[in-house]
């Protein structure tokens, strides 16, 4: 399942360049292009789902996936503690409309982190 022009789907396909920090048979880690905190990893599933909403109801064990590769970034990279933050919806910042968390530590992080 991939959807054409979607920036998040051509990385999982290896079509354009990321800095892969980590990946399972399902989920992929890649830092941010633009990183808003010291840590700031995009954790994604490697199949399209819009959001976080859609990856519950379509992709729950996967979404389960997407929890332990977070928590893995984070024990790598700030001592196990992280904000994993959800964009939904362009009004609350979503750009990608392909379910990726934020794991984020380091730096200020205010709430529009
Ligand atoms: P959101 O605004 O929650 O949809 O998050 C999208 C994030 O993807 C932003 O923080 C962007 O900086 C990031 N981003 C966009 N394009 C790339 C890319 N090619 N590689 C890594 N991160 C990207």
């Amino acid at each position: 399942m991939t959807s054409t022009n979607c920036i998040f789907c051509m990385i999982v396909a290896g079509d354009i360049p990321a800095q892969k920090v980590l990946e399972t048979e399902n989920v992929i880690a890649f830092r941010d292009i633009a990183p808003k905190a010291s840590v700031h990893v995009l954790v994604a599933p490697k199949v399209h789902v819009p959001n976080v909403a859609a990856a519950a109801r379509e992709i729950p064990e996967i979404l389960a996936e997407m929890a332990t590769v977070a928590q893995q970034v984070a024990d790598a990279e700030c001592d196990g503690e992280f904000r994993w933050i959800f964009n939904t919806g362009p009004s609350a910042g979503q750009t990608v409309f392909h379910v990726h968390g934020h794991v984020m530590n380091g730096g200020s992080l205010g709430w529009d982190a």
